[in-house]
């Protein structure tokens, strides 16, 4: 006992020197909680009262906008190989380019090798990305009455923590998304308004920030929340007029808030993008980038300046509603289309993400219609 009490000392001494020491934070988390609210719109808690995510907001960072191709849904075949919304297997891939043989074998759950990794959503729409966790549970949505019942995910959840100690847990819950869907039901005081005061969106966003309060108090009681890394997002924004149709706006952007061990506190940052996501959990928890990842690690969490960047991600979308608005009498095959990204990678710059969006622009310039950022 002795001996390897001595033993985890020096391998303790070998990891300081390797990486904290000589790097910029001190030991890596213990655990990254991603909470995912199904279909959170940038800006959510400015216009519906959530206290725990404003309060959140103060002890964390939050980038306001972060873009996300296009949420299209296309039919799984052979040219889009998922069966959830284009920006679920590009949170977790962290690239556009999700149609690359081997991209389902290199998720960021799949770059942690030690203790396990945990998956929990309520919604049977995700099992597309669920290879490579080791735990998966997959809980029935519920009835919206008078909420979806996402406490179901969260009380799952808090039990994996408890019993598995999850090195990285995804917890998503779709009540959101599900609320904004019967927004568009005709003949109801919120018809097409997710807005409006009576909205079943509005109801479920205040529903499920009294459960990510909730859950923050929980990891505190528990002591577990000084180790945690704590990244609350959604997989996708919301139209005004409810769910997220790919060409109406809002739905493809949401807004990510990250808090907990080394993050800095109280600072807002206009933009990132989804695929920055995957890398900068694998960088803050020390873990292998997975392979086809294009994001940018969000160094600025911990420290230093916050980077001027290119807005990519809001350029390729300008570029792809542009295209839909010409029209398909006027483009030819070539023209960038959101349902075909699952091919994107097999044009002339391959899976290079800066020359991609270049190309789309140019392509755009041949009518006139290069749209800015
Ligand atoms: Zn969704």
């Amino acid at each position: 006992m002795r001996k390897k009490g001595w033993m985890t000392a020096a391998a303790l001494l070998l990891v300081c020197v390797g990486t904290a020491c000589s790097g910029t934070t001190e030991e890596k988390p213990e655990r990254t909680v991603l909470f995912v609210i199904d279909g959170m719109v940038s800006g959510l808690h400015e216009r519906v009262d959530m206290p725990a995510f404003s309060a959140l907001a103060g002890e964390g960072v939050l980038y306001k906008e972060v873009y996300l191709p296009l949420p299209a849904h296309p039919d799984s075949s052979a040219v889009y190989p998922w069966s959830c919304s284009i920006p679920n297997p590009v949170l977790m891939s962290g690239t556009i380019f999700i149609g690359q043989a081997g991209v389902r074998q290199n998720l960021i759950q799949q770059s942690f090798t030690g203790r396990p990794t945990a998956f929990v959503v309520n919604s049977p729409s995700y099992t597309a990305i669920r290879d490579g966790f080791t735990i998966y549970r997959q809980l029935p949505k519920g009835r919206f009455d008078p909420v979806f019942p996402d406490s179901a995910s969260v009380n799952v959840a808090k039990e994996i923590i408890t019993a598995n100690n999850p090195e990285f847990i995804r917890i998503h819950c779709q009540g959101l998304g599900g609320a904004g869907s019967i927004c568009r039901q005709p003949d109801k005081p919120y018809t097409n308004d997710i807005w409006h005061a009576e909205s079943p969106y509005r109801i479920q966003a205040r529903h499920i920030d009294s459960l990510l309060g909730a859950f923050v108090q929980w990891l505190k009681d528990e002591n577990l929340w000084d180790g945690t890394v704590l990244m609350v997002m959604g997989d996708h924004g919301q139209a005004d007029g409810g769910w997220h149709p790919p060409y109406e706006p809002g739905g493809n952007v949401t807004q990510l808030l990250v808090a907990g061990k080394g993050i800095r506190q109280g600072m807002t940052i206009p933009y990132a993008e989804i695929i920055d996501v995957a890398p900068t959990i694998a960088w803050l928890q020390r873990v292998e980038t997975s392979k086809f990842s294009n994001g940018r690690v969000l160094k600025e969490l911990i420290g230093g300046e916050v980077p001027v960047v290119p807005h990519r991600m809001q350029e390729l979308d300008s570029l792809l509603t542009a295209c839909r608005r010409l029209g398909a009498d006027t483009l030819d095959d070539e023209a960038p289309r959101i349902e075909l990204i699952g091919r994107w990678h097999e044009g002339s710059q391959g899976s290079n993400y800066p020359a991609f969006v270049e190309a789309q622009a140019r392509y755009l310039d041949r009518f006139g219609q290069r749209s800015g950022e």
